[in-house]
């Protein structure tokens, strides 16, 4: 045996990490060490989850040489500050939700969710093969970031109402928990919208200054709580059919990555994104069962709100592109891509799912 092979197996024997297999890609690459925002605590486990899987994952695939060590929501900086965390450069790359940031430019919705938009598997569609990974990155780009998609939630619930909603006229005045654009949409259908962070939806719902909240679907739903206070559960979550969550990465950060750490980046964000919404899928059946259980009541969305609303969002969108020249070049491709994807999807899909779910 060569001698400093022979002193390799003895350091990894006093437990020095020298028998870490390195693929030949990343040997003599240079050793990456960032640090990731995430919007979420990790009580949301699924969402904060993605964060790790990806940390996880590029760990593994380059033998240690990229390490991402994952923050929670507020540790480095405030959830809603992620952005700009990743822009200016305090955190290497960061994993956020892209309507929060519709402050700066309503555009961002896209890159995650709009009312009436997209479900998770057309999102996808969109985001690798429709063009909107392009798009989303001539808008990123005027803020120092690349970004990729990272998980989906699928339809999200819409959520708890303390009384039954009958129909349009029953949401004047009501007080509901819902941020972003789809509160916009509540507010001109006469419900009054508040945002408040996940930890005071539920003393708020129970002493009444809350009439209903939305939050996530039933797997997160049923960690607040509030099924014990607000017994009516509504679907669907018409503001986000499907929205994604999104890795963001300092573009300077990112154009100095050797070719084969950016091929391991996006190889791991693409899982994170798979994954993401198959745990989902698997959690949410489950917990809507044990809610069941509960005396929970599922009632869909009166046809008159649904209407009402998808109504509103379509021309909020018009007069957006009216004055905004970034929202109006996306929302003008997305809106064809959206319309083909509903004309195909009605067909074979939703008749297979209407059959299956519905026929006895
Ligand atoms: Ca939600």
């Amino acid at each position: 045996m060569h001698r400093r092979a022979f002193l390799q197996g003895a350091g990894a024997g006093l437990g020095v990490a020298a028998s870490t297999f390195v693929p030949d890609a990343f040997a003599d690459g240079p050793a990456i060490k960032w640090r990731l925002a995430s919007s979420y605590p990790k009580s949301l486990d699924t969402i904060y989850g993605a964060a790790e899987l990806l940390s996880e994952r590029l760990r593994k695939i380059t033998g240690g040489k990229f390490q991402i060590r994952v923050f929670a929501g507020g540790d480095l900086v405030p959830g809603l500050q992620v952005m700009d965390a990743v822009q200016n450069g305090t955190v290497e790359c960061g994993h956020t939700a892209s309507y929060y940031y519709v402050g700066k430019n309503m555009a961002f919705a896209f890159d995650c969710a709009v009312p009436f938009g997209l479900t998770a598997r057309q999102q996808n569609a969109w985001m690798y093969f429709g063009g909107g990974i392009r798009l989303m990155r001539e808008l990123f780009r005027q803020y120092n970031i690349v970004q990729f998609p990272g998980g989906n939630t699928g339809v999200q619930m819409g959520g708890w109402f303390r009384k039954e909603i009958k129909s349009l006229a029953d949401l004047k005045g009501l007080k509901m928990r819902i941020p972003g654009i789809g509160g916009q949409i509540m507010a001109k259908l006469g419900a009054v919208p508040q945002t408040l962070v996940g930890s005071d939806i539920y003393p708020s719902l129970e002493r009444g200054a809350l009439d209903a909240a939305e939050w996530v679907g039933p797997y997160d739903d049923e960690k607040l709580g509030f099924h014990k206070i607000a017994k009516h559960y509504y679907y669907p979550g018409w503001w986000e059919g499907g929205p994604q969550l999104s890795f963001y990465v300092n573009q300077a950060r990112w154009n100095e990555l050797p070719e084969a750490y950016q091929a391991a980046f996006e190889t791991a964000c693409a899982e994170a994104n798979v994954n993401m919404l198959a745990e989902y899928d698997f959690k949410n059946p489950q917990a809507l069962n044990r809610l069941l259980k509960q005396g929970v009541q599922l009632r869909a969305f009166p046809k008159d709100i649904m209407e009402a609303a998808r109504k509103a969002a379509f021309a909020m969108y018009d007069e957006e592109a009216a004055r905004n020249a970034a929202f109006a070049r996306i929302y003008r491709e997305w809106k064809t891509f959206r319309d083909t994807e509903i004309q195909w999807f009605k067909v074979a899909e939703a008749s297979y799912a209407n059959f299956l779910y519905y026929s006895k």
